[in-house]
């Protein structure tokens, strides 16, 4: 089997994200491949804030986007993982993870998946919407209940 020539890491912050991330950097070590993270901030429905007049909708966005930023920074900074291949993004996790791929041209993706029971609790919501339309391998990384 031929090697993996960049990985695309997708972490969602929380502490089970070091989970997939070890996994992603001993693949990363075997194939000597190009290590990529990302995280994907969903945008916050203003739209549905906008009775809630107490509520600065927009200082709290931007101070998700600056927590994600810096959570992502220190994580990269911690795997020697230069700037430019964190991605922050915003939007839909799942069809950002893909098109972000397809951009890279990514032969991997990894992800955590949960393991409950099910299609989608097996894999997580985001991993199997990650499967439809991707085309490069994906591995999916059983995370603890
Ligand atoms: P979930 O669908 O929440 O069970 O998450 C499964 C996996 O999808 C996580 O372990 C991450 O690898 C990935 N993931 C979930 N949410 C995000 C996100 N917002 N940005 C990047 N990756 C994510």
């Amino acid at each position: 089997m031929s090697g993996y020539k960049k990985i695309l890491v997708a972490v969602d912050l929380t502490d089970e994200a070091s989970i997939v991330v070890d996994k992603a950097r001993q693949l990363a070590k075997e194939y000597d491949s190009e290590l990529h993270l990302v995280h994907v901030m969903e945008p916050i429905a203003v739209g549905y804030a906008v009775e809630v007049t107490s509520v600065d909708i927009e200082g709290l966005h931007a101070e998700a986007a600056k927590h994600a930023r810096n959570t992502l920074l220190e994580m990269g900074g911690n795997l020697d993982i230069p700037e430019s291949r964190l991605h922050n993004l915003l939007g839909q996790p799942a069809r950002e993870i893909r098109e972000l791929a397809k951009e890279l041209e990514a032969d991997l993706i990894v992800m955590g998946g949960h393991g409950k029971h099910g299609w989608e609790l097996l894999f997580g919501s985001t991993s199997s919407g990650v499967t439809h339309g991707t085309t490069c391998d994906l591995l999916i990384v059983r995370l603890p209940h």
